[in-house]
């Protein structure tokens, strides 16, 4: 955890600057960062979250390639559409080949060649992978990166009903994946290009250093979410309507004539885009020819659509929307480390083997700890817990040890409470 002391200049928004300070990430070039230790674990706590809920939601995961051949690209007509965004690579064969900037071709490709019959339908592959885009302002940190890491789903189906289905189960699942982040995300109208149609929506959380300017009706961002226990059997349409019969648009989609209509009810925003859902029915199947037989025995092109989730960014944009001036304040869901524990006297025998005693029993109990036993000065040890901002510290100095007792902070509200080594275990040892 290589902490800086100051601000580094070319960080602008505060989840860069809290990123670079407490030593998550560290830039490669422009765009590619590498992810050191700390910064590791929340993505692969966000990675997580996503996973359980997508997996949960009837999706299966495999893992598609980084790398991936001109070819496909050529049939569906992308190769030259994409442009300078798509990192171009040329093998020793002088075959070209590219870095996926996504993953429609290749899934389409892989269905093409696997399923063959409507029996096999609806089926929804995901896969967790790094893209790359050559964006032309890589900036923010990880927020927009050139690298960076997406959840990919694609979804094939028989026909337009059973798309719509497949449409509002990601939905839903994507307001239960953000939600157990900590995030009050908004699904907003989004363009659904050549398609047209409403089955296209970006899902948004509102921070002032978002990139995207957004407006909504303020009802929306009091919806409840839905219930915790969802069976993806049901019918998800009366949610779905719920959450989009309110105006949401980003500036490309929105429509000047509702200020006027709503006045007082609109909220005008800034966002950050951290999940897309889009359904674009046959422009795949068509172009690539990935066909399937229907009960009436015709071959005829699968529905898709894709939805995709900005791993990587979500890491940024949740320091966006939970901080104070000292520094990070995690969720526990996706907190690199549930609880530190600061040593104010390193060295000190009985501190010692009360903090190592408190970090064993912790672990035991199945709870990630990070121990301070560095031989540095109490502010030091203090701003740094606060900066990394696990949701509990555990403060540990000789007089208080003496007695049997260590005060614990809770990062989100400040409070502070004093307790005995033994309350401490019996609070945690239930979590
Ligand atoms: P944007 O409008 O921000 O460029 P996009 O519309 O190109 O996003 P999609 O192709 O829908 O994005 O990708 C799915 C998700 O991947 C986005 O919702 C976003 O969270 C994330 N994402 C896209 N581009 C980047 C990037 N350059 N760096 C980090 N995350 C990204
Ligand atoms: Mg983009």
């Amino acid at each position: 955890m290589p902490t800086l002391k100051e601000n580094p200049a070319e960080a602008q928004i505060v989840s860069h600057r809290y990123m670079m300070r407490s030593g998550m990430i560290r830039q490669s070039s422009a765009g590619i960062y590498s992810w050191l230790p700390l910064g590791l674990r929340v993505l692969k706590k966000i990675e997580q979250i996503v996973r359980e809920e997508q997996n949960f939601a009837g999706c299966q995961e495999l893992l598609m390639p980084t790398i991936q051949p001109a070819t496909i690209w050529r049939e569906s007509g992308r190769y030259e559409d994409y442009g300078k965004e798509m990192l171009r690579i040329t093998d020793r064969h002088e075959r070209e080949m590219l870095y996926g900037p996504t993953n429609e071709e290749l899934i389409t490709e892989i269905f093409r060649g696997s399923v063959r019959t409507y029996k096999d339908l609806p089926k929804l592959l995901y896969h967790i992978q790094w893209k790359f885009r050559d964006e032309v302002r890589p900036r923010f940190g990880v927020m927009r990166g050139r690298e960076f890491l997406m959840k990919d789903t694609y979804s094939f189906d028989l026909n337009f009903d059973g798309a719509k289905k497949t449409y509002n189960k990601m939905f839903v699942a994507y307001l239960r994946t953000f939600a157990r982040m900590g995030l009050r995300v908004i699904p907003m109208a989004a363009d659904s290009g050549p398609i047209g149609g409403d089955m296209s929506h970006e899902f948004l959380i509102l921070a002032d250093t978002g990139e995207s300017e957004v407006f909504c009706h303020k009802d929306i961002l009091s919806f409840d979410l839905p219930k915790d226990n969802i069976d993806y059997n049901e019918d998800f349409q009366p949610i779905v309507d719920k959450w989009t019969e309110l105006y949401a648009a980003t500036d490309e989609k929105h429509n000047l004539s509702q200020e006027s209509l709503l006045a007082e009810d609109l909220v005008s925003a800034r966002g950050i885009e951290v999940g897309h859902i889009f359904y674009f029915g046959t422009k795949y199947s068509k172009a690539m020819n990935a066909l399937i037989s229907s009960p009436s025995g015709q071959e005829i092109p699968v529905e898709m659509g894709s939805y995709g989730i900005g791993i990587s960014r979500l890491v940024a944009g949740i320091i966006e929307a939970s901080h104070d001036d000292d520094g990070i304040i995690w969720p526990e869901s996706v907190a690199p480390f549930d609880i530190g524990i600061i040593n104010l006297s390193s060295g000190n025998e009985s501190c010692d083997s009360a903090c190592e005693d408190l970090y064993f029993r912790l672990e035991n109990a199945g709870l990630d700890v990070l121990y301070d036993e560095r031989d540095e000065r109490a502010g030091v040890k203090f701003a740094n817990m606060d900066l990394i901002g696990l949701p509990w510290q555990i403060i540990a100095g000789p007089r208080g040890i003496k007695n049997g007792v260590i005060e614990l902070k809770n990062r989100a509200t400040g409070e502070k409470d004093e307790m005995t080594l033994n309350s401490v275990l019996n609070k945690f040892a239930r979590i």
